[in-house]
């Protein structure tokens, strides 16, 4: 039987069962009721998504293709493996579908001025990317020892006309860029809008981002039937906030039989404590609030943030998207982890079996499939979402291997 119930959240409140909702402060709420009215409207809105759509295909390169990983999964001997190619949407990656997606949403909210957060600067390059098309004005903070570490996704964001702000307060990295942006939002509220880059934050962010990222998994469904004539039997993405992962998995939902399985980043490994693996370590991540969000938070015993540690910084989040830690309580999605060591195995795989260098973070959905493939039988169709590609993290892997 299907299960209609389930794509229908979330629900008035910005709920997931008992996750997800507004956890702001009092000057933060006229500020979203404001999107939730406007995105409501678009929403139902065909005008607003024939531009989506059309901008999805003159400008990001949409469809992105599904490659068969023939090589690979010879060399596994299990299921065949195919890839979405999210690494071939322009700039590089998914995020660009719900930037552009937001950046509609600002000038149809007819407001002049953008401001996001970044940590290594990934999302704000989507975002200074979508803001120079549509002629908004762009400012992107980032904490200083980030900027430091990621001088070219800097320059790349200048190249783009968006103003970089340095954030030298606290640890001076994401979490402190992001107090900032929210800062800046409360103080413009009437002519800016905060481009937030996942699945995550106050509603209306995580069912809005999810709704521009469905359109990986729309484009997966109708491609598998065209290409193999039927479903996949596993979905496999990599889970940072959750939103290439919620963007491939939701309109497989009511499949029953598509097993959907998000992978998390084992860092050092569980026992270590040095990871963001939220879903599988029960001693650190708890149910807690972070950037107005209930859903699974890493912390110490006393509530306060715990340090997370991946060898991609795009998946290097204490927290996780609502929607996944719902769909995860009613057993309709599970989740697994892959260590920096395992994605660094997957990235070389992918590599040298099918000239894709894919980014670090989709690697730790690589890193999984190498050990689940061989398991499963030859008849066994399992789709993985590339997420991005991996040129931004040649640095990172030669210093690891
Ligand atoms: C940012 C990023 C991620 C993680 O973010 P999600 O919201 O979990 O998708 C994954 N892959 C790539 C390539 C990214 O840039």
């Amino acid at each position: 039987m299907s299960i209609p119930f389930i794509t229908d959240l979330p629900d008035a409140h910005g709920r997931f069962g008992p996750y997800g909702g507004q956890f702001v402060p009092e000057t933060l709420m006229p500020a979203l009721a404001e999107l939730t009215e406007a995105y409501h409207i678009a929403q139902n809105d065909p005008d607003f998504w024939n531009e989506f759509h059309r901008l999805m295909r003159d400008f990001v390169g949409r469809p992105t293709p599904i490659t068969h990983a023939r090589r690979l999964s010879e060399h596994l001997g299990g299921a065949q493996i195919y890839l979405k190619r999210e690494d071939l949407a322009h700039s590089g990656a998914h995020k660009i579908n719900n930037a552009l997606g937001q950046a509609l949403l600002v000038q149809r909210m007819g407001k002049q001025r953008i401001v996001a957060e970044t940590g290594a600067g990934q999302h704000g390059v989507a975002t200074a990317t979508a803001a120079a098309l549509l002629g908004i004005q762009c400012v992107v903070y980032m904490g200083t020892v980030d900027m430091a570490r990621q001088r070219p996704n800097v320059f790349r964001m200048q190249l783009l006309g968006a103003e970089v702000r340095g954030v030298d307060s606290g640890s001076k990295t994401l979490k402190d860029a992001i107090n900032e942006a929210i800062r800046d939002w409360v103080t413009h509220v009437a002519d800016t809008h905060y481009l937030l880059g996942s699945a995550l934050g106050p509603h209306p962010y995580p069912a809005m981002v999810r709704d521009f990222q469905r359109v990986i998994g729309v484009e997966a469904r109708q491609q598998m039937l065209e290409r193999v004539g039927r479903l996949p039997d596993t979905i496999v993405a990599c889970v940072g906030g959750g939103s290439n992962a919620i963007g491939i998995f939701h309109p497989f939902l009511a499949d029953e039989d598509v097993r959907l399985l998000g992978v998390e980043a084992g860092g050092r490994g569980i026992a270590s404590g040095e990871h963001a693996a939220r879903f599988a370590d029960p001693k650190i991540a708890r149910i807690g609030v972070l950037h107005g969000t209930k859903s699974y938070v890493m912390q110490d015993a006393d509530g306060q943030i715990a340090l997370t540690h991946s060898i991609s910084a795009g998946l290097d989040y204490a927290s996780v998207g609502p929607e996944h830690a719902y769909l995860r309580d009613i057993g309709r999605t599970a989740y697994t982890y892959c260590t920096d060591e395992q994605a660094l195995a997957g990235f070389k795989a992918l590599c040298a079996y099918e000239g894709i260098l894919p980014a670090l973070e989709s690697a730790h959905a690589v890193g999984h499939v190498l050990e689940l493939a061989p398991t499963l039988p030859k008849e066994h169709i399992l789709l993985l979402n590339l997420s991005g590609r991996g040129d931004k993290d040649l640095d990172t892997v030669m210093g690891a291997i």
